[in-house]
């Protein structure tokens, strides 16, 4: 009997525990799946950072932490965890995140905020949209979610450039990275999407001095972590049309504060951290996987690396 203890918001139990108790039949594995279990008999934690487990000391015997989150910046430096740590790489969350980022991206390329908002008995018809390949788009952050949005996009016509920390060799999209990289990606990018995680190199990533590379009038679409602008750059930029629209999901402090002035902004658009989500089947499915990999001694997949923060 394989012990596995759910440690996540009350709320999402129901969501996960039929889907995670399919899943682990599917896989073929005779497990325990409890919110309770004693923590010296726990082989494994399924984990969401906001849950209850905070401190891993007495997990005297537990494998693997499966975390629910793809961000894992709130655990990273949790030094009571010494156990490996995997995060979710889900199929349904990629496949949402993609719909959430073509949607955001279209809605800017072609401009739809005109006719959407300008319905005044005035027959404009003298500017059409541009085709998606007079577009350069630019992701930082070719990881799981980042190659299926870049690839998405590419399919559209986007010509896509891609910034990672390690080189890359992605088909259909123009790979850099390093610092070199990061002004080549940025400069006359039109639309740049954030898809880096949270960690201490990539902090304001998107600052004064990057934000003044893009293309006039370029869009910013953060799906990423809120830490990764400059606030304050991104609104001096906002305010001088070096960027014309601001999408934003994720901020420094969520819930965004009411009186926060990305708000108010006409140029801003505020999403409340729902770009995408794991998705409790398909998860359920990675999870049972990778304890199953486990159990035959087998590496984890999806291993976050501790020192470098993802
Ligand atoms: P991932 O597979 O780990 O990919 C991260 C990418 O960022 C990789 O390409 C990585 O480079 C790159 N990177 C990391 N540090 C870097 C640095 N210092 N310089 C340059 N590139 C760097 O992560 P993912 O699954 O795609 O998720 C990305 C992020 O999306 C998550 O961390 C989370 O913050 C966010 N997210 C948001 C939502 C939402 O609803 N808003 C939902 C899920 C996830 P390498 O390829 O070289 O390692």
């Amino acid at each position: 009997m394989i012990n596995v203890l759910f440690s996540a918001q009350p709320q999402t139990w129901a969501d996960y525990e039929t889907p995670l108790r399919n899943a682990f039949a599917k896989a073929g594995l005779d497990v325990d799946l409890s919110r309770d279990h004693a923590p010296e008999a726990v082989d494994y934690i399924v984990f969401a950072p906001n849950g209850p487990v905070t401190d891993f000391r007495p997990y005297t015997n537990t494998k693997a932490v499966m975390s629910l989150w793809a961000g894992v910046e709130t655990v990273v430096d949790n030094d009571t965890l010494t156990q490996p740590l995997a995060r979710m790489v889900d199929d349904g969350l990629t496949r949402g995140m993609v719909e959430w980022v073509v949607g955001h991206t279209l809605r800017h390329h072609l401009g739809m905020d005109t006719h959407i908002h300008g319905q005044d008995g005035k027959w404009r018809n003298n500017s059409y949209p541009p085709l998606a390949a007079d577009r350069p788009v630019t992701v930082l952050g070719i990881g799981a979610l980042g190659v299926a949005c870049g690839q998405a996009l590419h399919g559209l016509g986007f010509p896509v450039t891609g910034w990672s920390r390690s080189q890359k060799d992605i088909g259909d999209i123009r790979c850099l990275h390093g610092d070199d990289g990061l002004t080549a990606a940025l400069t006359d990018a039109q639309i740049v999407i954030l898809l880096l995680p949270q960690t201490p190199e990539t902090e304001d990533i998107l600052n004064a001095k990057t934000l003044a590379l893009l293309a006039p009038g370029a869009f910013v679409i953060n799906p990423g972590r809120g830490p990764l602008i400059d606030d304050a750059a991104l609104l001096a930029a906002l305010d001088r049309g070096q960027v014309r629209h601001a999408t934003l999901d994720v901020f420094r402090t969520e819930p965004l504060p009411a009186d926060h002035p990305y708000w108010a902004h006409p140029q801003v658009t505020v999403t409340p951290h729902i770009a995408s989500t794991t998705r409790p089947d398909t998860a359920a499915q990675v999870i049972a996987d990778n304890i199953a990999r486990g159990e035959r001694e087998a590496p984890f997949l999806h291993l976050v690396d501790r020192s470098a923060g993802y």
